[in-house]
C-alpha cells in the first residue's frame, strides 16, 4: 500500500512538473488525435497517426519538444483483433473489431481508433462430386467454406444447371429430383468494410473478391427390391425353367440381375434366369441386383415313368417298355412269316423274290441245259405231271 502511494505521488509530481515545464516552453498540448477508423488484413501492422492538438501559435519545434515530453499510453481494447505497442505500431492478430487508444496525462488527453481487421477469402472449397438417390438420402449440404476458414464477410450464393435433376436452395442445400447429372455452381463473394471516416472510394479500400467453384452432381434410384413371377417351385431331372424378375422400382437405375444356384449339383441358372435340373434335391436359386436379392426355392424331382411307373426315366427311353415293345414285334414278325409261308404254299405265289427259282415254278436251267420243274411241287397231286419232264438235282 505504502508503495502504491508512493508511485501515486511521484506519477502526480511528474504531470505537475510537465504540465508547468509546457507551460514555460510556451506550447500547449490540448488533445490528442488518431485517424476514426483503419481496416486491415490480418497479419498486418500499422503505424498509427498520431496529431497533437495545440494551442494557437505554437510552432513546430516547440510542438516536437511538448511532444517527447508527452507521456502517451497505448491500448487495445481487445487485444485478440489488434495488439499496439508503446510506439503505437499495431499489428491485426485476427478478424473483428477493436478500438485503439491513446492517453496522455492521466487521461486528460486520449484519442482512439476503430481498427477492424479482417481476412481476405484465397480460396472456395466444396466437394468435387456429389451423389445422391431419388429414394432415401435424397439431399445434402454442399458445405461450402472459404479458405481461411476464418475468411471475413463472405456470402455464399448456388444456382443449378439442371433443375429437373437437382435443385440448391439459398444455404447450399442440395435436393435429388429425378434420375441423372448436374452442376452445381457456388459462388463466393467477399466484401470489405470501409474505414470509419473513408468513402467507398478511398483509394485504401478494398476490392470485393468473387471466386467460384462447381460440385458435380449425379442422381440415381436406388433398387428397393427384386420381384419374382414364383418364389418356389418343383422341377424333374432335365427340365428347365424360366424365373420372371423383375427389378423395382422401375426407375432404378441399375437393372442388373445376376442369378446364383446354392447347389449346382441339384440345378444350376443361367445369366437369363433360366434354371436347369440336375438332381434330385432342393436348391435356392437367387436373383441380386447390387445388395438387394430375391430368392426361389426350387425342388428337383426324378423323373418318373408312365409306362413302369419307376424313376430315373421316362416312358420314351423306358427299358421295359422297349423290350416289351421288342417282343411284340418280334411275335408280328413270326406270325407274319407264318402267314406268308401258308399263303404261297396254297397259292405258288411267287411274289418272294429269290435267286432260285419260286418253289413250284418250272423253267429252262441254263447249268443243265434242260427244263426243271422245282421239287417242292407234289407231281404225285398233279394232274399236269405226264404232260412235263421231271429234273432232279
Ligand atoms: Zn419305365
Amino acid at each position: 500500500m505504502k508503495n502504491l502511494i508512493t508511485s501515486r505521488l511521484t506519477a502526480f509530481l511528474c504531470t505537475a512538473v510537465m504540465v508547468l515545464g509546457l507551460t514555460a516552453c510556451g506550447a500547449k498540448i490540448t488533445g490528442l488525435s488518431l485517424p476514426a477508423g483503419a481496416v486491415l488484413e490480418k497479419g498486418e501492422t500499422l503505424q498509427m497517426d498520431l496529431q497533437y492538438n495545440t494551442e494557437p501559435q505554437t510552432d513546430a519545434d516547440a510542438l516536437a519538444e511538448a511532444a517527447e515530453k508527452l507521456e502517451l499510453i497505448w491500448t487495445s481494447d481487445d487485444e485478440t483483433v489488434a495488439a499496439v505497442d508503446e510506439n503505437g505500431l499495431v499489428t491485426a492478430v485476427g478478424a473483428g473489431e477493436t478500438t485503439i487508444r491513446v492517453t496522455a496525462r492521466g487521461g486528460e488527453l486520449s484519442g482512439s481508433c476503430l481498427v477492424t481487421v479482417v481476412v481476405t477469402a484465397r480460396d472456395l472449397v466444396v466437394p468435387d462430386t456429389l451423389e445422391l438417390v431419388t429414394n432415401g438420402q435424397n439431399s445434402a449440404n454442399l458445405n461450402a467454406a472459404a479458405t481461411p476458414e476464418d475468411a471475413t464477410g463472405v456470402t455464399f450464393t448456388y444456382t443449378s444447371s439442371d433443375e429437373s435433376i437437382a435443385t440448391v436452395d439459398e444455404t447450399g442445400l442440395v435436393t435429388a429430383v429425378a434420375n441423372g447429372e448436374a452442376d452445381i455452381t457456388v459462388t463466393l463473394t467477399q466484401a470489405f468494410p470501409i474505414a470509419t471516416g473513408e468513402t467507398a472510394t478511398a483509394e485504401s479500400a478494398r476490392q470485393p473478391v468473387t471466386l467460384t467453384a462447381t460440385t458435380h452432381v449425379t442422381v440415381t434410384t436406388a433398387v428397393e427390391r427384386i420381384e419374382l413371377d414364383k418364389t418356389e417351385g418343383v422341377l424333374t431331372v432335365g427340365s428347365t425353367h424360366k424365373i420372371k424378375a423383375a427389378v423395382l422400382p422401375d426407375t432404378a437405375t441399375d437393372q442388373t440381375l445376376t442369378w446364383t444356384s446354392s447347389d449346382e449339383r441339384v440345378a444350376t441358372v443361367d445369366a437369363s434366369g433360366e434354371v436347369t435340373a440336375k438332381k434330385a434335391g432342393s436348391a435356392v436359386i437367387t436373383a441380386s441386383c447390387g445388395d438387394v436379392s430375391a430368392q426361389y426355392n426350387l425342388t428337383v424331382q426324378n423323373i418318373k415313368c408312365s409306362y413302369c411307373g419307376k424313376t430315373g426315366h421316362i416312358s420314351s427311353n423306358c427299358p421295359t417298355k422297349a423290350a416289351d415293345e421288342a417282343a411284340a414285334a418280334a411275335a408280328a414278325q413270326a406270325a407274319a412269316e407264318q402267314a406268308a409261308q401258308q399263303q404261297a404254299a396254297t397259292s405258288g405265289d411267287s411274289s418272294t423274290p429269290s435267286n432260285d427259282p419260286p418253289v413250284g415254278s418250272s423253267g429252262f436251267d441254263d447249268q443243265y441245259g434242260s427244263w426243271f420243274v422245282t421239287e417242292s411241287h407234289d407231281w404225285t397231286q398233279d394232274p399236269s405231271n405226264g404232260d412235263n419232264p421231271v429234273i432232279v438235282k
